[in-house]
């Protein structure tokens, strides 16, 4: 008795050590940037990652009551739900909770790490393991302070499932089958796409049931109560079925039914549908190539986000190893460590398809890496533990893990030190959109390409077009045209679009059962205008927006969000709409060149990379090509940050324009067409229609304007 309290207070130490040293190392950004006034919003930092916006929108909203039907608000989602719930209970600020919240809540990988251990026989195993992996490279960037996103438990609750498996296998204490069950109705509350891991640790148990435990019931009173957490019914009926099958496996009466138990739950897991999301993925592998588009209506082809997303076919061995274990030596050691370890402890072996979705990262990208960390932080830590067995003295015994510790952890934390991410917006750009905030309705749109979308619905609470999660080639098709043609046919397009959408919205409602029968097919926007201004062809729609249009019925108030940040990615946000969506073709890309690296050599500005800007002659050459050049203009804020500008035409036959952007320490080189577009025109000089727009906010970080048509 007085062994075992002695081990749980061992073990609490070492938790507590541990989570204190994972929150310690996350607090190393927040000094880092401790008073840096761009970073902070309501006395506090901003978060850094684009997608918390969208679980901070729908905390909000559970916070408030009230959200806009077709908001896209994220109340669903166990990330706003838990955030909503913190921010009520505790007294700090919204700001703070999603600030810390990765830090607190990753911090709880510690737990099922020593736990599993304790299992182990091997606290200083788990101890260590638990130091490595809460600051390993890719465990670290996904859940460091203001990584505000459902990594904070993707990796915590998956571990303490593994513990629960392996403390069920291993003791087969009944409480296990429900601490099973219950994580994982909690994995798939937090990370509904949790099936797939849940799915393979099922497969595992019941392998290794059939091969070398198969007179052992308990084993399949395990897997029925996983199953009946697991089959796709509502949470709530799941947790019913999980808590009737817990009561009936703890008495001892029912034992010899559990063989029909066990089938029930797997009858029910097919026809209630549970395996349909492990097969449609399934088939996605299998079947890559042979899933077509609806063979309907006028099949257009979009750009789509995939080609501009450069997520590397092949990552570079040394990358993998270091976001895995931080180092290729202790990536390696690792991988040897836990074989032996598994050798030894055959019940480690549970952890396979965590290591399985770890190792996916080599095919299916990086963000896969951090489900290997863990468990194999468990292999070198092993490999440590041991090292104490070759030690001649006891003060060598001690001293060797921790030196060996410390040469693990330091390239990790030296990581931490370098990885200085700033955040998402800066206090300039969220001035901007508080003010939006006070103007606009909660039921009116803002125009913005895709990437500020969470952050703008987020502080302004409005409607956006795309967002972090909608923005497929034909949602994206008419916010690209908008932000890359010219003034008046993108205030049609944002007339069109915004009332298609919701118009889009309510058509979906109305014929939720055809749509689920698949006997309606749903087609684009872009599609639909076409149709309905009596056109088979996209571009000759497209054309018909030069002349009068007769547009939809106007619902609400458009705004124009334009950031001076998008100007990196004006070449990106082109593509999407710079494409003939009958035949698939890409067109001409714009001549679009932004620079801050130029100097004046004599009547020169050498512009880099190649281009050079003749003042004299008004000629940019570009490599060796010469191009008059038709307008040059120069921008600049006065002290009341009005913006003041002088055009300088040229030559009126010219091809590209020059635009020196002064307080931006900025040169833009453009072609017609990019010179012409509503976001040059807008946001670099404002120039706008007073017919169609007028000006809500212009600051030099980003300009706001509303829709007058
Ligand atoms: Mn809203």
């Amino acid at each position: 008795m007085n062994a075992m309290t002695q081990e749980t207070k061992r073990t609490l130490i070492y938790i507590a050590l541990a989570f204190a040293f994972s929150i310690a190392l996350r607090m190393i950004w927040f000094y880092q940037f401790s008073g840096y006034e761009p970073f902070y919003h309501n006395a506090q930092f901003m978060i850094n990652t684009n997608d918390g916006y969208y679980f901070a929108e729908g905390a909000r909203d559970l916070l408030s009551g009230v959200h806009q039907e077709n908001d896209l608000s994220a109340l669903e989602s166990a990330a706003s739900q838990l955030t909503a719930f913190f921010a009520f209970i505790l007294p700090f600020s919204f700001e703070s909770i999603i600030l810390f919240m990765p830090v607190v809540l990753s911090s709880l990988i510690v737990i099922p790490i020593i736990l599993i251990a304790k299992n182990l026989d091997n606290l200083e195993m788990g101890f260590i393991a638990a130091l490595l992996a809460s600051v390993t490279h890719s465990y670290y960037n996904r859940t460091m302070i203001g990584y505000y996103d459902t990594d904070m438990l993707n990796i915590v609750l998956p571990m303490f499932l593994l513990w629960s498996i392996i403390w069920a296998i291993r003791t087969n204490e009944d409480k296990y089958l429900l601490i099973t069950a219950l994580d994982i109705l909690v994995y798939r509350w937090w990370y509904p796409q949790s099936y797939s891991l849940e799915f393979a640790f099922f497969g595992l148990i019941l392998f290794y049931a059939l091969v070398w435990d198969r007179k052992n019931l308990y084993n399949y009173k395990l897997l029925a109560i996983m199953m009946f957490a697991m089959v796709g019914l509502e949470g709530y009926i799941r947790a019913l079925l999980v808590l009737g099958a817990f009561f009936i496996f703890t008495k001892e009466k029912f034992d010899r039914y559990i063989y029909y138990i066990l089938g029930v739950s797997i009858v029910l897991f097919f026809i209630s549908g549970g395996f349909n999301p492990i097969w449609s993925q399934l088939k996605g592998y299998v079947f890559k190539d042979a899933v077509t588009a609806a063979d309907t209506g006028l099949k257009l082809h979009f750009y789509s986000v995939m080609q501009t997303v450069r997520e590397a076919g092949h990552i570079p061995f040394e990358t993998f190893a270091n976001r895995i274990s931080g180092h290729v030596v202790t990536f390696v050691l690792s991988v040897g460590g836990f074989i032996y370890l598994a050798y030894k402890h055959r019940v480690m072996l549970f952890a396979l398809p965590l290591i399985g979705l770890g190792f996916l990262a080599y095919v299916g990208g990086l963000r896969f890496t951090i489900y290997a960390v863990p468990v194999l932080a468990f292999g070198v830590a092993f490999l440590i533990v041991q090292s104490a067995q070759f030690m001649p003295t006891p003060r060598l015994k001690f001293l060797a893990p921790l030196l060996l510790t410390l040469l693990a952890l330091v390239p990790n934390i030296t990581h931490i030190q370098n990885y200085k991410v700033p955040t998402v917006f800066q206090a300039d750009e969220v001035k901007v959109l508080e003010k939006l905030h006070a103007e606009a309705k909660r039921e009116d749109y803002v125009v913005a390409w895709w990437d500020y979308g969470y952050p703008i619905r987020y502080y302004s609470d409005v409607k956006t077009l795309i967002d972090g999660g909608k923005h497929s080639g034909d949602v994206n098709f008419p916010v690209s045209f908008m932000l890359t043609n010219p003034q008046d046919v993108a205030a049609k397009m944002a007339r069109l679009d915004v009332e298609y959408t919701e118009k889009t919205f309510a058509f979906v409602k109305e014929n939720k059962e055809r749509i689920k029968d698949k006997n309606l097919i749903i087609f684009s926007n872009i599609e639909q205008m076409t149709k309905e201004y009596g056109f088979n062809d996209t571009n000759d729609f497209l054309l018909s927006l030069q002349t009068e249009v007769e547009l939809p019925k106007k619902t609400r108030d458009i705004y124009f969000y334009l950031p001076m940040r998008m100007m990196d990615i004006y070449p990106t946000v082109e593509m999407f709409s710079n494409i003939d969506l009958m035949s698939g073709e890409m067109k001409k890309r714009s001549f679009f060149y932004v620079t801050k690296s130029f100097k004046q050599e004599g009547n020169n500005i050498n512009l880099d990379q190649g281009v050079v800007f003749d003042l004299q002659n008004t000629i940019v050459s570009i490599g060796n090509q010469k191009v008059p050049v038709k307008r040059f203009v120069q921008t600049a804020y006065d002290k009341n940050n009005k913006l003041t500008k002088s055009i300088q035409m040229a030559n009126p036959a010219g091809d590209v324009n020059v635009v020196y952007m002064s307080n931006y320490n900025t040169f833009l080189v453009l072609d017609e067409k990019a010179y012409n577009s509503l976001y040059i025109q807008l946001a670099v000089l404002e120039e706008y229609d007073k017919m169609l727009f007028e000006e809500v906010l212009l600051t030099p970080q980003a300009k706001v304007y509303k829709l007058k048509i």
